[in-house]
């Protein structure tokens, strides 16, 4: 990483500043993320300064949170690039904790939030939820924010760590920032980083079909017959498989029923690479 970022890589490091700043009567707000950063990122860094006189990046690629290794292993790890990023937004410090200070040995606590981890991406992804709720409630604790910044783009993730801060009594506010998308429709991830040329150029497939099934969806076709048609164009695009495209409600997961909000969700593989998205519905 470069000097012009204030990398910090110990808590007790963290803590010596996010005491200082407290004592100084001044609010923090973390970013947490995995790093690989993107506009997508950068969007959850400029809310966080609107929000508070302090400002913390975190990023760890959190190993409890991957359902297989090789996921794991190949996800981006891009520290110079994103220290570069990172400089012109003046952020008060990143933290980057070795695995070992996030884990010590011995770790054996896990937070773990029932029900809305159930379906979508929880059905497809057993672990994921508890290995994300546990890092979050520790870079929440370790930042002491008063606020976090969390993507729609993960919009399963931003309902489970509203209900986590809720039912723990987090003096953290969880702030819901909308989804950045590339001019062709497609959600910005760090995983588009792995997409080859022609997987990339067919991944605009996915938003493309969603937004169109949420019109019609809107106009009054059946639910059903639509999402059919458009798992039909997914595939029919060049998307390997379909995990999900579903409609549901959009705090509870349940079934979509009317005068309630309601989402699309969709998970899908272009290649060797698992994309999600989802937009309202109405
Ligand atoms: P990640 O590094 O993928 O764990 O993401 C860190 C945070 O950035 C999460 O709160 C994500 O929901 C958010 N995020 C990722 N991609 C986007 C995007 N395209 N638009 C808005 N937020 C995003």
């Amino acid at each position: 990483m470069t000097d012009a970022v204030p990398i910090i890589r110990s808590l007790s490091q963290l803590r010596a500043l996010t005491r200082a700043w407290r004592r100084a009567g001044e609010r923090i707000a973390v970013v947490p993320t995995m790093g690989a950063l993107h506009a997508g990122h950068m969007s959850l860094v400029t809310e966080a300064k609107a929000r508070a006189e302090r400002v913390i990046v975190t990023i760890f690629v959190n190993p409890k949170q991957f359902n297989s290794r090789e996921d794991y292993e190949k996800y981006p790890r891009t520290e110079e690039a994103d220290a570069r990023l990172l400089a012109p937004y003046a952020v008060d410090a990143v933290f980057v904790p070795p695995e070992d200070e996030v884990y010590p040995p011995g770790f054996s606590t896990t937070i773990s939030v029932t029900g809305l981890t159930g379906p979508l991406e929880g059905s497809f992804r057993p672990g994921h939820f508890d290995g994300m709720t546990t890092v979050v409630t520790k870079l929440l604790t370790m930042t002491s924010a008063d606020r976090a910044m969390f993507g729609e783009k993960d919009w399963q993730q931003l309902q489970v760590v509203t209900r986590l801060a809720r039912d723990l009594n987090l003096d953290c506010e969880i702030v819901p920032c909308p989804t950045i998308r590339e001019e062709d429709g497609l959600a910005l991830s760090s995983r588009n980083q792995r997409l080859s040329a022609a997987e990339r150029a067919m991944a605009a497939a996915l938003p493309r079909a969603l937004f169109g099934a949420a019109v019609e969806i809107l106009e009054g076709r059946a639910p059903d017959t639509v999402l059919e048609t458009a798992r039909a164009a997914i595939l029919a695009a060049g998307f390997g498989s379909i995990d999900y495209l579903e409609l549901r409600d959009a705090e509870t997961f349940g079934p979509a029923h009317a005068g309630r909000p309601a989402r699309l969700f969709v998970a899908a593989w272009a290649g060797p690479v698992r994309l999600i998205d989802n937009i309202a519905v109405g």
